[in-house]
């Protein structure tokens, strides 16, 4: 699966090509691909959303999944593409699952390999703070009407060894983070350090956060969970793909078990 997903990243004429990213998606069936149109500077660009509907899922439960919004960090796209892939292979691992995924929120820093946008503005420091900037906008927007139960955000982090993650939203979003890291933990290092990018942590947890960050809106009820998982950016890129579908999966699985086990109690 992993020598495949390296031909989603394709550079045509000194940028990667978003074109040949989404091609492999958009002949399956069981995927419905959405572009969500923005202007950058006179040229159309989109952010794709791909939605993914598992079994038994007449009342689903909603999660989104985001990547790339830091455009120069190729593996959360891959891995969100990787695990779509998996799932339309055994849908049963999203039953009673809706997933909306958005593989790359940063479509011309994903093409341009950069953090930053095009614009030059750090798109995860810019939520619920009256952005204008079109993707941030676009995001909210999805993050206000789509009833996410759970918000998961992939990122990779050039100072970290390990893979780790931050929590917030719902309380029982440890319970998910810590078998996910602890899974995950099997193909990359886990990040123990008690500090990691200025935040104190504990065995790869940190629950605090940046200001700005993509998030539900304030007012968002029932509460959702949100977690968002870094990967050490400088392992193999096939490695932190592996990992992250996998906590991905751990997360899903998880999470179906802790709600079910609530609503028998
Ligand atoms: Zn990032």
């Amino acid at each position: 699966m992993q020598s495949n997903l390296a031909s989603h990243l394709v550079t045509e004429n000194g940028r990667r090509s978003l074109s040949r990213f989404f091609q492999p998606l958009l002949d399956l069936p069981q995927v419905q691909a959405e572009f969500l149109p923005f202007a950058v500077g006179g040229e159309k660009y989109s952010l794709p959303r791909l939605t993914f509907q598992g079994p038994n899922s007449s009342d689903p439960i909603r999660i989104g999944l985001f990547a790339a919004i830091h455009g120069d960090e190729p593996a959360g796209a891959l891995a969100a593409v990787g695990f779509l892939l998996e799932l339309v292979r055994d849908p049963q691992l999203a039953e009673n699952f809706l997933l909306q995924i958005y593989p790359v929120c940063n479509p011309t820093g994903f093409e341009d390999n950069t953090r930053c946008s095009r614009r030059g503005r750090d798109l995860n420091r810019e939520f619920w703070r009256a952005s204008f900037e079109a993707e941030v906008q676009i995001l909210e927007h999805e993050l206000r009407t789509r009833h996410f139960s759970g918000i998961i955000q992939l990122h990779a982090d050039d100072t970290s060894e390990g893979i780790y993650g931050f929590v917030r939203g719902h309380t029982l979003t440890e319970n998910l983070l810590r078998p996910a890291l602890c899974e995950a933990g099997k193909i990359l290092p886990r990040n123990v350090n008690a500090t990691i990018d200025g935040f104190a942590a504990r065995d790869g947890i940190i629950y605090d956060h940046y200001d700005g960050v993509l998030a539900a809106p304030a007012e968002m009820e029932p509460v959702p969970f949100e977690i968002i998982l870094e990967t050490p950016h400088h392992a193999p890129v096939d490695a932190q793909v592996q990992a992250l579908v996998v906590a991905l999966r751990t997360i899903l699985s998880e999470y179906r078990r802790l709600i079910s086990f609530a609503a028998n109690i």
